[in-house]
């Protein structure tokens, strides 16, 4: 299968479902990650237009951990709005990794650029079927199944399917490791401490499914985008 993770910022990806992805790279299935925004506000010392350079470069050794393909739109954070262009620009991503399975943001997430990037998704991904939306590449022949990834802290979010991430677990550290810029910030910024943050909320879904770390996830349900069989891995 070709799955394709879609995130607002350079490291959301790999907080809410880095280790899912590593799981499924491990089983054969090619992975694309791709963020709508640039993740340029994210500093209080490195100005807009140097901090996503790094950022940039950042995500794609993240992804590079996995295997994955690093995929990128270039919205300034904050300035991500649902319209003509962020679809378009979107359907363009969904039409070249040709998902069978998308990963996003929980509609209920804590900021705008997440709300607004499942929103984005949710539309994109159903617009690219249709032969007459013109946003360039092929279109493609299934509405793919969407399942909303954690939101941050797990708040107001009850999974309803859970992945054993024991054995990748790993593996998601190593690739927030890459995002070497945001630990200063999130932690002056935010009160998080990546590597804590990451094991807590893992061994915390771990413990609802019996596992030892885990991953959790809502389904969007609607039709033609119901699968028969569990598609997580
Ligand atoms: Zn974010």
């Amino acid at each position: 299968m070709n799955i394709l993770a879609i995130g607002a910022h350079p490291d959301d990806i790999e907080f809410l479902c880095a280790a899912t992805l590593a799981k499924y790279v491990r089983a054969g299935n090619r992975v694309f990650m791709c963020h709508l925004c640039t993740g340029d506000k994210g500093h209080f010392e490195i100005p807009p237009e140097e901090l996503r350079e790094i950022r940039d470069r950042e995500a794609e050794k993240a992804a590079a951990v996995i295997g994955a393909k690093h995929l990128k739109l270039d919205f300034p954070d904050c300035e991500l709005h649902y319209n003509l262009e962020s679809v378009t620009r979107t359907v363009k991503v969904i039409r070249q990794a040709r998902p069978d399975v998308i990963i996003t943001h929980s509609p209920s997430d804590y900021m705008p650029d997440h709300v607004i990037t499942s929103q984005v998704v949710f539309d994109s991904s159903f617009h690219a079927t249709l032969p007459n939306f013109s946003a360039g590449g092929e279109p493609t022949s299934v509405i793919p199944p969407i399942y909303y990834m954690d939101t941050l802290a797990g708040v107001e979010f009850l999974p309803e399917e859970y992945v054993d991430v024991t054995e990748t677990m790993e593996a998601k550290r190593q690739m927030l490791l890459c995002h070497q810029s945001q630990y200063q910030w999130l932690k002056k910024h935010d009160n998080i401490d990546t590597v804590e943050f990451i094991e807590t909320m893992a061994r915390m879904r771990g413990l609802q499914c019996g596992a030892k770390y885990a991953e959790g996830f809502r389904r969007c349900k609607v039709w033609g985008r119901n699968p028969t069989s569990r598609l997580l891995p």
